[in-house]
């Protein structure tokens, strides 16, 4: 039986955990929870299109992630899991002027063209005028002039899948180390891990550690993998008003809004690119957040403040995940990378770099992610 250990148990690292669980591998996750932990900031809008228009090589993995959300709660369900916050609610691309009018024309064409390449996930796509993206989202401004609105997006509440598959990892027998942790290498392999002063022997290791993977990149002398890219939002609380079925609302800048049941709203997120790994909250930030929220659904003003959450993305080099073996050493794998998309892709990838581990072949092609793809030292370690 094959013995892994997985550095970072955000979705990614949980996710791949989970699935070599499910093929019969025993696995240790280390992660040390991290103020600033992606997965537990994420707003969690799986949106009907994403940032990678243009980005051809992402689209498969794109295609067959969302196919597997359905398959992976299934699995889960199996193991007594049911409690994900995932559900289909759809969502409105809003424009509040003649150009974004004119650019919402653009969207639904590539959305139609996507659909029609089998991103079946976008479901039925209809255009609104203003009254009719209120009817779906009673809150929006009157300066909201007309909508496409994208049945088959959905949502999901990331901390509570994270803790469904941790449960479900520990069920089929996965151990779960809440601890810091780092990779042990000699004779150009991965040992194991070194955690709590002792060697953790692995036959093979994963790095998985979101936007902290280029600490322990950089450690190892291999290359950058993924910079920290700082995001927060903010939660609000409607007491007394239902919005269990409220799609997600998506402006045309990188605001949005995004409701969960039973009055919760989430508004977000500022993407600032030079944070650094600090998580803090910021008056600047959550002052923008709040303005953009409350000029799309003035309503919101009578919301209760609820929470404020920052997280870091990890973002890669040229904005696509990092997925395969590293270069030089052939059984430490790396699993990061997924920026503002890790909630919708990162389940998927986890589950192939599993695949890969126990000698399945991917059911997507990965080269385009191999890690060995970055100019400079390339995968090539310093010792
Ligand atoms: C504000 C915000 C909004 C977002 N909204 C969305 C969205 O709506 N849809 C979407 O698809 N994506 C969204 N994302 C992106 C998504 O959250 C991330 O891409 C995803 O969660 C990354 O998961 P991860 O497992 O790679 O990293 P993380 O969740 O950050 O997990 C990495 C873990 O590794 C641990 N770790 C690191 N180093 C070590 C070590 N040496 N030893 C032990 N543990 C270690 C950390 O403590 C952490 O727990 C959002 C992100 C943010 C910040």
């Amino acid at each position: 039986m094959q013995e892994v250990a997985v550095l970072g148990g955000g979705l990614v690292g949980a996710s791949l955990a989970y699935r070599l669980a499910c093929h019969g591998a025993r696995v240790t996750v280390f992660d040390r929870a991290d103020p600033g932990q992606a997965t537990a900031a994420g707003a969690g809008i799986l949106p009907p299109l994403d940032h990678f228009i243009g980005v051809q090589a992402v689209l498969p993995l794109l295609r067959a992630a969302r196919q597997y959300y359905p398959e992976l709660l299934a699995v889960l369900a199996q193991d007594g899991e049911l409690d994900t916050g995932y559900d289909v609610v759809g969502a409105l691309q809003v424009a509040t002027n003649d150009l974004e009018l004119a650019e919402l024309t653009h969207v639904e064409r590539e959305c139609v063209a996507r659909r029609d390449a089998g991103f079946a996930h976008i479901g039925e796509l209809s255009r609104v005028d203003g009254a009719g993206a209120r009817k779906h989202f009673p809150l929006l401004s009157q300066t909201v002039r007309g909508a496409l609105y994208a049945a088959g997006a959905a949502r999901v509440d990331a901390r509570r899948l994270l803790a469904a598959l941790r449960r479900a990892l520990q069920k089929r027998g996965g151990r779960w180390q809440s601890a810091s942790a780092e990779v042990a290498l000699a004779g150009g392999r991965a040992l194991g891990v070194l955690s709590g002063g002792r060697l953790w022997p692995a036959d093979s290791v994963v790095i998985a550690a979101g936007a902290w993977s280029a600490l322990e990149g950089e450690r190892l002398g291999l290359p950058l993998l993924a910079r920290p890219q700082r995001g927060q939002l903010v939660h609000l609380e409607l007491p007394g008003t239902d919005t269990s079925r409220w799609p997600i609302v998506l402006g045309f800048g990188t605001h949005y809004l995004l409701a969960f049941p039973p009055n919760r709203i989430v508004a977000g997120a500022t993407r600032e690119d030079s944070s650094g790994h600090d998580a803090s909250v910021t008056a600047g930030a959550i002052h923008a957040v709040l303005e953009s929220a409350l000029r799309l659904a003035p309503g919101l003003a009578r919301a209760r403040l609820s929470e404020l959450r920052t997280g870091l993305r990890p973002v890669s080099p040229d904005g696509t995940p990092i997925l395969g073996a590293a270069a030089l050493y052939p059984n430490l794998y790396l699993a990061t990378g997924h920026g503002g998309y890790g909630l919708e892709v990162g389940p998927y990838s986890g589950a192939l770099v599993a695949d890969l581990i126990v000698g399945k072949a991917p059911a997507v092609d990965l080269s385009p992610f191999a890690p060995s793809r970055f100019p400079g030292p390339a995968g090539v370690p310093a010792r």
